[in-house]
């Protein structure tokens, strides 16, 4: 099983035409490198099958594959325009993994899924754990769905403070799932079964409503100037009524100037017009925007100055060692201050010692979050301990 994992990128970027002279110049080089007797199939727009008779051993196909790998990397569509591939191909083997063709199928999806995930331009060979792994996904994914109509799901709450004067500034609202089974589960563990599946979009359109609900119900005791920051994943960022849900919910719950909307840097990859275009109609109603992680993955200072950005929230792991390494300090420092010369405030995620608050606050950076100024817990919690900074 061959899959070109970013066709969907290339028709989003590139339109239809160009996305469709990719996939069948894709078939035209998987053609090219496999034998007569072997039959090739599409199976959707980015992912062949391949079934080679018996007498092929496991070397003569890796064999194969790796050819096809080198020659699917880069493509010459026109001669202005070379697009870069990503490709993953899993194997399974009659009789060795499995004991007909429909698991055969099963067994070549669940490598390709498990190579996917893991690595591009690689070839993954099934192994029996892959579809354990791929029945445990699909188990929490059923789950999910059950947790989100039995209203499982909670948020917590985690104070930014203003560096320095200790005054607050809001909160960010954070998922748990209250498993019935497993007790309170972490968003790490599910958030990204959850966008593996799309259901991120019908729980993130929950997550949106309570935090702005909370916001509400938080006017009369922290005032109404506090922030209520909020996380959005892409696939709920892109989808068609994420904007007209952000805009119901400020102008009916007024809370212009009170919302902030946390994204990643992933939202821009690829170039989506749709995203600018959401960014500016969100800016126009008082929506803050945040670009959270800062300091992992490209961390591309051209995001910084094309964007209507308000805030930049510095990562955790950045801020983990600014007090052991000199050039990560003065990375942070360079940062916070290209930042402010762009008008934008930081936030310093992670801030768990007071070295840190201390070197931050001498650096200029506006705002801080992390255990040492306050954990993510309940909101009852939150009145009674916070109400006092409102
Ligand atoms: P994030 O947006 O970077 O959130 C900060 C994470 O760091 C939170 O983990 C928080 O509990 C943790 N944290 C805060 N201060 C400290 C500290 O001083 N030290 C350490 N070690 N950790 C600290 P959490 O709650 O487990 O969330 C993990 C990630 O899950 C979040 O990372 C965010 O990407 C995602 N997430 C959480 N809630 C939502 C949500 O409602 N929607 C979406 N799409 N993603 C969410
Ligand atoms: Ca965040
Ligand atoms: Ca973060």
């Amino acid at each position: 099983m061959i899959s070109v994992t970013n066709t969907k990128d290339l028709y989003d970027t590139y339109g239809m035409q160009v996305g469709d002279q990719v996939v069948r110049e894709v078939a035209k080089r998987i053609i090219g490198v496999i034998d007569e007797n072997a039959f090739i199939g599409r199976l959707d727009s980015g992912t062949f099958a391949i079934c080679f008779e018996d007498g092929f051993t496991a070397f003569m196909v890796q064999e194969r594959m790796n050819q096809i790998l080198a020659m699917l990397k880069l493509m010459n569509v026109t001669e202005t325009l070379t697009v870069s591939l990503r490709v993953s191909v899993g194997m399974a083997f009659y009789p060795d993994d499995c004991a007909g063709p429909d698991e055969l199928m099963a067994c070549a999806i669940a490598a390709l899924a498990k190579g996917t995930k893991a690595f591009h331009d690689t070839v993954t060979r099934y192994s029996p754990h892959m579809t354990m792994e791929l029945q445990r996904r699909r188990n929490i994914q059923s789950q999910l769905t059950k947790a989100l109509s039995n209203q499982e799901f909670r948020l917590f709450y985690q104070p930014q403070f203003c560096a320095g004067a200790n005054t607050l500034r809001g909160f960010e609202a954070l998922i748990r799932w209250e498993s019935p089974d497993s007790g309170l589960v972490g968003p790490n563990y599910f958030i990204p079964l959850a966008e593996e599946n799309g259901l991120i979009v019908p729980i993130g359109e929950w997550v949106l409503i309570e935090a702005c609900q909370q916001a509400v119900r938080w006017k009369p005791i922290f005032g109404d100037r506090f922030i209520m920051s909020i996380n959005i994943s892409c696939m709920q960022f892109m989808s068609a009524s994420f904007v007209d849900l952000v805009k119901s919910l400020v102008v009916e719950l007024e809370l212009q100037n009170m919302l902030e909307i946390e994204i990643t840097e992933s939202i821009f990859i690829g170039e989506h017009k749709e995203a600018h275009l959401a960014l500016g109609q969100l800016h126009a109603l008082g929506v803050k925007i945040a670009l959270d992680d800062f300091g992992t993955g490209y961390s591309s200072f051209n995001y910084l100055k094309s964007l209507d950005l308000h805030t930049l929230k510095l990562d955790r792991s950045f801020i983990a060692r600014i007090d052991m390494n000199g050039s990560d300090a003065k990375i942070a420092e360079c940062i916070i201050h290209m930042a402010s010369v762009l008008g934008m405030e930081t936030i310093a995620e992670g801030v768990e010692k007071s070295e840190q608050l201390e070197m931050l606050t001498k650096m200029g950076c506006q705002t801080v979050q992390g255990y040492l100024t306050g954990r993510p817990i309940p909101p009852d919690e939150i009145v009674s301990r916070y109400a006092r900074h409102g």
